[in-house]
């Protein structure tokens, strides 16, 4: 397929023509795929122009998303910048107030920390989209202490874990894309409240690496406190595909 060739190399593309040059090729090959069960992890090295897609498997269950660059782990997603940088192409004008979007969903751009599009989001079917939480910290062993569960692991723990054989600390661990996390803001009084998630059997979040990363999502252990997984969590599964040569 023309168009999807004319993604590669990205890097001096401007974002506006990226966007428009997005096309997702209709024949493509599953290269890989896992379950990962409820309360645990995963982390891979991902391809650059390869399909990472979350499956909710039975609705409802929310994955704390990180991705690294492969070949510098220094360099990290970064839900801020990613918020301040979807502008549209016909927004970006002399005298058009600059604005900021706090939801992100098909088209829109996962950026790093050195302010270049590590993964851009190309399917996103829960409904309605963009139901994903990018503000706040992830659930740890802590907050749960607090609560009075002595022994409970949170995402934190668990992406420390499943990061580890990449020689990635838990300090450097930054605040996840929250895949299927439903959150309502209540702008006055700042509050924020955790909602079920909107995701159905079978829904799934799906973004095109445009760098090579290492893609890591903890499956959130989080059943006690708030409905975050609908009070009970179940596995979600990683499908990755690439394209076809020559399609
Ligand atoms: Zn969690």
């Amino acid at each position: 397929m023309a168009e999807e060739k004319d993604l590669y190399p990205f890097g001096s593309a401007p974002l506006n023509k990226r966007r428009e040059l997005l096309v997702v090729p209709l024949e493509r090959k599953l290269v890989y795929e896992e379950v990962v069960f409820p309360k645990t992890g995963f982390a891979r090295i991902v391809k650059r122009g390869q399909y990472f897609r979350i499956v909710d498997v039975m609705g409802k269950q929310v994955a704390d998303l990180v991705l690294f660059n492969a070949h510098n782990t220094k360099e990290k997603h970064n839900n801020g910048i990613s918020m301040s940088r979807q502008m549209r192409p016909e927004e970006v004008k002399p005298g058009v107030p600059y604005s900021r979007k706090s939801i992100l969903t098909t088209r829109d751009i996962i950026f790093s920390t050195g302010e270049r599009p590590m993964a851009t989001i190309v399917a996103d079917t829960p409904v309605p989209g963009g139901t994903h939480t990018l503000v706040g910290h992830m659930c740890n062993r802590a907050i749960y202490e607090m609560y009075g569960f002595s022994d409970h692991d949170g995402c934190w723990e668990i992406l420390s874990g499943v990061l580890a054989p990449f020689g990635i600390s838990p300090e450097e661990l930054p605040d996840a894309f929250n895949v299927f996390m439903n959150v309502e803001y209540e702008a006055v009084s700042g509050e924020r409240h955790i909602k079920e998630p909107v995701s159905r059997p079978g829904d799934y979040f799906e973004i095109r690496l445009e760098m090579d990363c290492i893609v890591a999502f903890s499956n959130c252990p989080e059943d006690a406190l708030t409905p975050c997984n609908g009070w009970r969590c179940t596995p979600l599964k990683v499908e990755i595909y690439e394209a076809i040569e020559g399609k």
